[in-house]
């Protein structure tokens, strides 16, 4: 699947990826925010537009309708693009653009003060957080914030170290990033607040010798990953969990990742270590990623788990971050166990994680 082309569209800065999943649900909540123009037929329109939906390669983002017709594309005449937007949502494109900004200009997090930028708008801090609210569904701070994500990942892939990505994406230091994405260690949050309108998650559910296995992910990495009896309760309880996101079937990469899981359980490869993209306490986080570094076939218990992590005094707060996990497996917090022996416990079930156990133990033991 082709990135979509939005964080980099120089004509309006990095733009939230939700963007085109507005596009896709024609979301009139975006109206007035963003246009789109389709190469191929060279027309603009709102992302309300009822007209076919275009190949996101074939898409191009713009601030206003100004700037499309400047790149040559003509007003839509189904969706009238031109025709006046929400008042309200003007001021929250016009504080977009200026955070949006701030940021490519590597403006440091403590420097950008979201209460100037609305003061500069003629609106109070209030104001601005209610609108933003009902127009993105989503803070002025975790605005930036993705902005802020969008910037350093795109430096990273352009070759910058993580120094120079961090400093050049507003971070400041290192160990700010590490607390607010851990992006480095392959694990970023999900952008926005999970639920939030226009996530796209892709869902699929296989057959496993454990039972059924959901699978579910963003174009980024897994958002969930569980095992049940039901395949139609999994997805209904998924359903459940991310009411205002767009729940699809899943594609390519979704689909290899539940291949390579259900694979793994069935004992026809190693583990595998997949991208994953959820959302959790800085704390939460470092634990699930310590969990990473638990080679298959060994074991970790609660205390070692939280002297891994630096935390020797917090053991319970380990056990609950492991508990939440939302993607078992991808997360393998089946290898915690107790110091007392035995197994323990575990949310898909004891005699599952049993099994995962004695699988990984007798690979293990057929490699050496
Ligand atoms: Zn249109």
């Amino acid at each position: 699947m082709a990135a979509p082309p939005f964080p980099s569209d120089a004509h309006i800065g990095a733009l939230p990826p939700h963007f085109w999943s507005a596009v896709l649900q024609r979301n009139n909540r975006f109206d007035g925010i963003f246009w789109y123009g389709v190469s191929t037929t060279g027309i603009y329109c709102r992302p309300s537009c009822p007209s076919r939906r275009p190949r996101p390669d074939r898409v191009r983002f713009f601030g206003t309708c100004e700037e499309a017709e400047a790149a040559g594309f003509r007003a839509c005449l189904r969706c009238r693009p031109r025709a006046a937007g929400d008042p309200a949502a003007a001021d929250v494109v016009a504080v977009c653009r200026r955070l949006a900004a701030a940021v490519a200009e590597g403006v440091e997090a403590a420097d950008l003060s979201v209460a100037a930028v609305a003061a500069g708008q003629g609106l109070s801090d209030t104001t601005l957080h209610r609108r933003f609210r009902a127009v993105l569904g989503c803070t002025p701070a975790q605005f930036v914030e993705s902005l802020r994500l969008t910037a350093l990942r795109d430096r990273l892939r352009a070759g910058e170290s993580i120094a120079e990505a961090t400093y050049g994406a507003g971070f400041g230091s290192a160990s700010r990033v590490y607390e607010r994405s851990g992006a480095h260690l392959g694990m970023t949050p999900g952008a926005y607040a999970r639920g939030g309108a226009g996530e796209r998650i892709g869902v699929v559910v296989v057959p496993t010798p454990l039972g059924a296995l959901l699978v579910a992910g963003t174009e980024t990495g897994l958002c969930a990953v569980r095992l049940g009896d039901d395949a139609g309760a999994l997805r209904a309880d998924l359903a459940a969990e991310f009411p205002a996101a767009e729940v699809v079937e899943a594609e390519a990469a979704v689909q290899d990742w539940a291949a390579a899981l259900a694979a793994y359980v069935a004992g026809e490869r190693p583990w595998p270590r997949l991208p994953v993209d959820v959302r959790g306490t800085a704390f939460q986080r470092r634990v699930w990623e310590a969990l990473r570094e638990i080679p298959p076939g060994a074991t970790i218990t609660y205390r070692d788990l939280a002297c891994r992590i630096g935390k020797p005094t917090a053991q319970r707060a380990v056990a609950r971050a492991v508990a939440s996990n939302p993607v078992a497996l991808a997360v393998p917090c089946h290898r915690v166990v107790p110091a007392a022996g035995g197994t323990g416990g575990y949310r898909w079930g004891p005699e599952r994680k049993a099994r995962l156990l004695a699988g990984e133990a007798e690979a293990v033991t057929e490699d050496a």
